[in-house]
């Protein structure tokens, strides 16, 4: 929606396709860092956004068996909008794509299953997408997929994601919140058991963090006992957790990390979780596919006004953001083998705060160095693709 959002501003033909009837969905990531509020106000687009209703953290807390520890500090890294924006998002993706229908080039079809790519000889050529009026084909100078982690233009093109895996699935639900709870921490750890909670207004959004493969077992064990693990670890929800009635409303999200060698064919880009899926330690895989638009948008739009650019100018693309999502996807493993996976281990042994996190804590200057890190990532990227009307090519 970013991409498609840009390159309409600069006038370039452009159909963002979308298989579901809308973006209501839960599982997405509400994460809005000060890199992409930096670029939603290089758009002009801030005050608006921003008005949306939403929740700001600016200081992140881990708790590690009971004892609470800082890890992070928006206030400390210089950024404009030193904050995270918890929104859902569906709302932000609503928000762009009102906001986008100022531009005549830009089309965004709903319901419009991406299932197919058209070929010209070795070359890609558009797509074929389901739509509930029947199959239609979509001819373009450049196709994208932006389609995330099960990306089918990715499978249809042939290009290959090298797994790294991640040992952890998250049950996902919502607990009811009262309007006097308040807290700072982002992150539980307990023996045995890990959660994240975020402040949704009148609910909190739980992510219940589980041993890869092992929902069916927590499951086996009983909702009662769900619950009461739940509330074991964090205490705040034992009211709340009435919320969850039964396994329907909760919801399985597996966990992902992996990335493509090669990021295109002629006529193809993918980006986003397509081209690297993010797993959601950092809470930034939403931020980094908006930094891989606003980066593809730099890199090509001027471009795309005459024509598709050649296979190498598209790798550009790779080039520029094959670091950056490498020096994430590092952290997250180094996250997950260090921190979560032990966390995870069964066994009601003490959990210790791990000593990175003790040393953040104790240096207050360095929770501004972690902010900065997670919040604006490394090679942030900034709007520079042109603002114009003139559409001559299809993307
Ligand atoms: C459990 C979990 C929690 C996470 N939490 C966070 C978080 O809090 N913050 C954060 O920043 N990141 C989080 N992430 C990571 C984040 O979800 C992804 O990195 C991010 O969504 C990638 O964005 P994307 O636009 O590339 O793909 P997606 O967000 O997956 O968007 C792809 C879109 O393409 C559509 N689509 C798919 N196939 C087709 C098709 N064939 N035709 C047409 N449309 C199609 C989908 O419906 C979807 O709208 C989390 C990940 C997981 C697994």
């Amino acid at each position: 929606m970013m991409l498609g959002y840009l390159l309409g501003r600069a006038g370039i033909e452009t159909v963002v396709l979308e298989k579901h009837p809308d973006f209501f969905r839960d599982f997405r990531g509400d994460t809005v860092h000060p890199s992409t509020l930096q670029v939603m106000d290089e758009l002009g687009l801030i005050d608006g956004f921003l008005k949306l209703p939403h929740q700001q953290l600016q200081k992140m807390d881990g708790q590690f068996g009971g004892r609470s520890v800082r890890i992070a500090d928006l206030g400390r890294t210089g950024a404009k909008y030193p904050f995270i924006a918890f929104m859902p998002q569906w709302d932000f993706l609503n928000f762009l794509r009102e906001a986008g229908k100022r531009f005549p080039p830009l089309k965004v079809m709903m319901q419009a299953d991406a299932t197919d790519l058209i070929w010209s000889g070795d070359r890609v050529a558009g797509v074929i997408a389901d739509t509930p009026e029947g199959p239609v084909r979509i001819q373009a100078d450049l196709t994208i997929g932006c389609d995330g982690r099960h990306s089918t233009v990715r499978q249809c093109a042939g290009l290959k994601v090298e797994e790294i895996g991640a040992p952890m699935d998250v049950l996902w639900f919502r607990a009811g919140r009262r309007p006097d709870e308040i807290e700072n921490v982002f992150a539980r750890l307990e023996p045995g058991k890990m959660m994240v909670t975020f402040d949704r207004g009148t609910y909190w959004q739980c992510a219940y963090v589980i041993a890869k493969g092992q929902y069916d077992a927590v499951k086996a064990r009983g909702l009662d006992a769900f619950q009461s693990d739940v509330v074991a670890t964090a205490p705040m929800l034992r009211s709340g957790i009435a919320d969850v009635k039964s396994w329907d409303d909760v919801k399985l999200l597996t966990v992902a990390i992996n990335r493509m060698k090669r990021w295109t064919r002629p006529g193809l880009l993918c980006i986003g979780d397509a081209a690297h899926a993010m797993s959601p330690v950092g809470g930034v895989g939403v931020n980094l596919a908006v930094q891989d638009a606003v980066a593809t948008a730099n890199l090509l739009a001027a471009k795309l006004a005459k024509g598709c650019p050649d296979e190498n100018e598209l790798d550009a693309v790779r080039r520029r953001r094959e670091f950056p999502m490498r020096m994430t996807q590092a952290m997250q493993i180094v996250v997950q083998n260090n921190i979560i996976s032990v966390a995870l281990e069964p066994g009601d042994r003490p959990l210790r705060v791990p000593l990175f996190a003790r040393i953040v804590n104790a240096v207050p200057w360095l929770q501004g160095l972690t902010a900065r890190f997670l919040a604006i990532g490394v090679r942030s990227e900034h709007v520079r693709s042109p603002a114009a009307s003139t559409a001559s090519s299809r993307a």
